[in-house]
């Protein structure tokens, strides 16, 4: 643990409210001013938990956020904000931010070996709501956005994480890995596709994530001037992906590469070990063509990368107890379907809205399930599935390209469309807190 943790109280009104930077020193501060408040613990500060946590504590409850990084987590490509995960967005009143801070880009381009276009949709195709949504922001600086719109009235828990729940009647007992057990009357679980809320409270991942046979970088790499402001995406045989899109700084890029296992094999690495993370690529995209090697070099030193396989969740019940599933702990759709900002934003507006309506938690746990779980599962159904994101063959990878030709014309352009209007797929109940 580091020596040199910070702990800052914050004075805010007739509340005072603690920072906690690091976990070390969790024990020996108190949230003031908050003691006749319900608290809610939230595992994970990403978009799911932080958007959460902004809406509860509207609504008066006291929230802790416990984040396993030491710090809000930087990094990944563009999400989209679309649809309904748009409209909440706008009702935090952030939207404007959100638009100035967004990607321009030209639209998404299918390319050869040699980076010549083989199949292009332009960002105005689908008005704004197709491949590349109207707003796409870096999903850091989103992070970002959402943490400044909380302000300082959240204590944070960083570099930390649940390692055991235990619920009674009027309360959870949580254990953490570093700082002191403590009670919460609820949990929130926010912490991803690997959640450990989910795994406390419901059982181990098998039982819910169902892997799509998909592995994938995200990294930023130095600007590429071929781009011209365009998405490019290069499919390669062997179910090998590279993507790069223009970064929000001109200087860079962020790119991305994916990789589907070989027949009957298990893919096995170390999550922290980058360099092994690093060879295993190297071992996948040797003499892929395309930039695929200078993205190789740049995964090897960017200070965002990450590498994950791509599944789905899928619980019967997003709740038990006193505790509750949000964002991709609790239906990961996976980042083919684009839309799993949308769930997870919408997730934590309906949740905090029914806690926020005073119902009790009963009552509101399965209202949040009832709203949202319809949304959730057409998010994830995939069109394309792993195999039109990621074809085996040169053949398919030559349909693929055909098929996104057509896609503004008849009658692709149709299914496409039902695809892209998911995100729309819900009638978001408005809350008293709402702007
Ligand atoms: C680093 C990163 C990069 C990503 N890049 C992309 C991308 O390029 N494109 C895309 O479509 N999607 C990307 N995603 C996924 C995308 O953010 C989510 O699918 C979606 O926005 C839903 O968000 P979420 O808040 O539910 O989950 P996530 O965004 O996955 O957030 C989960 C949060 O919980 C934290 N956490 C994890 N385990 C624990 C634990 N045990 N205890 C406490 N905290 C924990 C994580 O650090 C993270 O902050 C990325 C996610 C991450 C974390």
């Amino acid at each position: 643990m580091k020596a040199s943790t910070v702990v800052t109280a914050i004075g805010r009104s007739k509340t005072a409210t603690v920072l906690v930077r690091d976990c070390s020193l969790a024990g020996t501060v108190r949230t003031l001013g908050t003691m006749n408040k319900r608290h809610i613990l939230i595992s994970g500060a990403s978009i799911a938990g932080l958007a959460c946590a902004y809406w509860l504590r509207n609504y008066g409850f006291a929230v802790t956020i416990v984040e396993i990084a030491p710090a809000p987590r930087a990094g990944g490509q563009a999400v989209d904000l679309r649809g309904a995960g748009r409209t909440v967005v706008e009702r935090m009143g952030m939207l404007e931010d959100a638009r100035s801070i967004g990607l321009e880009q030209a639209g998404i381009s299918w390319v050869d070996e040699h980076g010549r276009s083989r199949a292009a949709i332009s960002s105005d195709d689908f008005d704004g709501e197709g491949f590349i949504s109207e707003i796409e922001i870096l999903r850091g600086d989103l992070v970002d956005l959402l943490n400044r719109r909380i302000g300082d009235e959240v204590e944070y828990l960083f570099n930390d994480t649940i390692t055991e729940l235990a619920q009674d009647a009027n309360g959870v007992d949580v254990v953490f890995r570093h700082a002191p057990a403590r009670r919460f009357d609820l949990v929130i679980g926010a912490d991803g596709l690997h959640s450990s809320a989910r795994a406390a409270a419901f059982g181990p991942e098998e039982q819910f994530v169902n892997s799509l046979g998909l592995y994938t970088a995200w990294f930023t790499a130095p600007a590429f001037d071929d781009l011209d402001g365009w998405y490019q995406t290069y499919n390669c045989a062997g179910g090998l992906v590279a993507s790069i899109r223009p970064g929000r700084i001109s200087t860079e890029s962020k790119a991305a590469l994916s990789f589907r296992p070989r027949r009957g094999e298990t893919i096995r690495y170390d999550r922290r070990d980058r360099l092994a993370q690093v060879a295993l690529l190297d071992e996948r995209f040797a003499g892929a063509g395309w930039h695929t090697a200078r993205l190789l070099e740049a995964a090897r030193t960017a200070s965002d990368f990450s590498l994950d396989g791509m599944g789905q969740v899928d619980l019967d019940r997003w709740f038990n107890g006193r505790v509750a599933l949000i964002g991709d702990a609790a239906a990961c759709p996976s980042p083919l379907s684009g839309l799993g900002t949308s769930v997870a934003l919408v997730g934590a507006y309906v949740l905090a809205g029914e806690l926020g309506s005073g119902a009790g938690h009963v009552a509101a746990f399965e209202a949040y399930d009832r709203i949202v779980r319809p949304y959730a599962q057409g998010a994830q159904q995939l069109a394309g599935g792993t195999g039109g994101f990621a074809p085996m063959n040169e053949l398919t990878i030559r349909l693929v390209q055909a098929s996104m030709s057509w896609a503004t014309r008849w009658p692709v352009r149709g299914f496409m469309e039902k695809q892209f209007n998911k995100s729309t797929d819900i009638e978001l109940p408005y809350y008293s807190s709402d702007l």
